[in-house]
């Protein structure tokens, strides 16, 4: 049961953030919200498969 508060502590204790946003995997750039959810890169004009990324924030 201890580990479980444990790991409650740990990320209380956690300062640093991180935002989680999707590039394209063909040309890497960042989509926007619509894009993401029509899977579709204005860049490359078509069908992309976005990548998940994780960034920490300060
Ligand atoms: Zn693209």
């Amino acid at each position: 049961m201890t580990s479980t508060f444990d790991a409650a502590r740990q990320i209380h204790n956690e300062t640093d953030r991180f935002v989680t946003f999707h590039r394209c995997s063909a040309c890497d750039r960042v989509l926007s919200i619509p894009e993401f959810i029509e899977r579709h890169c204005e860049e490359c004009k078509g069908y992309t498969k976005p990548v998940a990324v994780k960034e920490r924030v300060s």
